[in-house]
């Protein structure tokens, strides 16, 4: 059974009443994460808790995902598990933003309730991988079935390397 998440949230005043958020989100309602994805199966574990530090309204907890991401060696499925801690301070104004202590990120609001979707899907957004591979030597592997690859190396002798073109240019230029 999925524990049932709001969809939209009103931070400000979850942190007045020390709200708990604490569920799964389906992977296939990230709609914004799911462009980069393989496969959308599966949930994201969201445990937050609201409330103050000081003055400064939070959102403190943990998500959880395992997300199909793709291989940019071999270009097939690799999964990527995230479990990352968040402390956010929640604010309005980019002067609020920058007033926040340093162990604080900005939860910026635009409107009082933002989608938690949406406030999720940027968490995970942040924290992926500009470049996700297997751990192993993929694509040593592919090389050897792929068809594309042969076709570059056998053209690669006909066309001369640019840097040699410049080299014997600066040669008569300089003679
Ligand atoms: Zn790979």
């Amino acid at each position: 059974m999925l524990s049932t998440l709001p969809e939209t949230i009103d931070p400000l005043h979850l942190a007045d009443t020390r709200g708990e958020l604490k569920g799964q989100l389906p992977v296939s309602n990230l709609d914004r994460l799911t462009e980069v994805l393989v496969d959308d199966s599966g949930s994201v574990q969201v445990d937050l808790f609201f409330g103050r530090e000081g003055k400064i309204p939070k959102v403190e907890g943990n998500i959880k995902a395992a997300l199909q991401l793709q291989c940019q060696n071999c270009l097939e499925a690799v999964e990527w598990s995230f479990d990352g801690n968040i402390k956010l301070g929640i604010v309005k104004t980019i002067e609020q933003a920058n007033r926040l202590p340093e162990d604080f990120e900005p939860l910026m609001l635009e409107e009082e309730k933002i989608l938690l979707k949406h406030f999720i899907e940027d968490e995970l957004l942040l924290n992926l991988p500009a470049f996700p591979k297997h751990e192993h030597e993929c694509f040593a592997l592919e090389i050897k079935t792929n068809t594309n690859a042969q076709l570059v190396s056998e053209e690669a002798p006909s066309r001369e390397n640019p840097f040699a073109i410049l080299a014997k240019l600066k040669k008569t230029g300089e003679s």
